[in-house]
């Protein structure tokens, strides 16, 4: 294996189109973990990388892309800690510096030494900066960021690794401001109903009795927040906050989960939430908010921007996989198929999440 080539789509230079391309297959070195990949997803992120422009992320090209990956471990390095040889894992994806309080309690998304590691351009972790899943091997730099899957099909495990950790964790985010179960009432406006959305609405039907409006642009989408659970679903339009207060008891929504971020899905969110309520912007679609007091966020509200999500809620989302509560829609397509793959969730057609399996 250590002459060994292999395939890997990778982001070769800024505003570029991906390459698939061959390297070496990298041979696992001290604590560092070689997956044979099985299914990595292609997430919108992946689009704002491949559509950056050159400086404004701190990455150094080239670099293979892939941040949500399943496979099985195929070589240890001989300090490596973690699953056996023939494991199946998914990847936990934000790589921190493994070393600081964060890292340490599994919250290496909130790593304190982030900004060091930009400052360095070493990227954000798997497939952002640093080599990724969207290829036939995969080295992860220790066996504490592999989670392990049993039989899960490694289609489904794959996007739980970023679509559902970063669901789970902003529902977890929001929850605190729910009514607890029993309490009812409470609703939840879900934007953007693509790999991200369609799994936040089925973690808050599973963990929530929150009502749960979905929007979207798209139709299809539509009908994959039915199919979720969500209790109702409605396209984009220049009345929604209005429908959503209505459907909120014409108080408006207690929290807002924004998968899309962009400037009407801001102004969307801004105008249902409730006084008091909870505003998550997940999606990176480059909208801006304006802070001020008094001003156009409602009076009481509280906003975050979570990122990823921590092991352990990695954890609890495989846990909820295995256990049939959570159930990723996929498109798949061979890894050789992967410029059309990412073509295809351009264009907006995509249901669901859209895995590349190795061929
Ligand atoms: P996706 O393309 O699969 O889904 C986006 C959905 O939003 C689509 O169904 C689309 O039709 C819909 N949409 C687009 N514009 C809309 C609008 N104005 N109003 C309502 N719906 C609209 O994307 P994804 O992979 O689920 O990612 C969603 C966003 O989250 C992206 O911006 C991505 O970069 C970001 N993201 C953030 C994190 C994080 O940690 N914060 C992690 C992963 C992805
Ligand atoms: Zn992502
Ligand atoms: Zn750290």
């Amino acid at each position: 294996m250590s002459t060994a080539r292999m395939r890997a789509v990778r982001m070769t230079h800024w505003g570029g189109p991906p390459a698939l391309t061959e390297v070496a297959c990298p041979i696992p070195r001290e604590d560092e973990v070689l997956i044979r990949v099985e299914a990595a997803g292609v997430c919108r992120s992946d689009l704002h990388v491949l559509d950056a422009r050159p400086g404004t992320l701190p990455y150094r090209t080239p670099f293979t892309l892939g941040h949500e990956v399943a496979g099985r471990v195929a070589e240890r390095g001989p300090g490596a800690t973690g699953p056996a040889v023939g494991e199946r894992v998914v990847v936990y994806g934000p790589w921190g510096c493994g070393l600081c309080s964060r890292c340490a309690a599994g919250a290496e998304n909130y790593c304190d030494r982030r900004a060091d590691l930009d400052a360095v351009r070493t990227g954000t972790g798997v497939g952002l900066g640093r080599d990724g899943g969207m290829a036939d091997f995969l080295l992860v730099p220790s066996g504490r960021l592999l989670v392990p899957v049993g039989d899960l099909p490694a289609a489904q495990a794959a996007p739980l690794s970023d679509a559902g950790l970063t669901a789970h964790h902003a529902v977890s985010g929001i929850r605190p401001s729910l009514p607890l179960d029993g309490g009812g009432g409470a609703s939840v406006a879900v934007i953007g109903v693509g790999g991200l959305g369609h799994l936040a609405v089925q973690i808050l039907r599973a963990t929530t009795s929150a009502q749960v409006l979905a929007v979207d642009v798209r139709e299809e989408a539509l009908s994959l927040a039915d199919a979720c659970g969500a209790h109702f679903g409605t396209r984009l339009r220049p009345d929604t906050s209005e429908v959503l207060r209505r459907r909120a008891g014409g108080i408006g929504v207690d929290a807002v989960l924004d998968f899309v971020g962009s400037h009407s899905s801001l102004e969307l969110a801004v105008g249902a939430l409730r006084a008091g309520g909870e505003l998550a912007v997940v999606g990176s679609g480059g909208g801006e908010l304006t802070v001020r007091k008094p001003g156009a966020l409602p009076p009481g509200v509280r906003l975050s921007l979570p990122f990823w999500g921590t092991r352990p809620e990695l954890e609890e989302v495989v846990a909820l996989a295995r256990k049939g509560v959570v159930r990723v829609e996929t498109e798949e397509f061979a890894l050789s198929s992967a410029p059309e793959a990412i073509d295809r969730l351009r264009s907006g057609h995509a249901r669901g999440r859209t895995v590349l399996v190795p061929d």
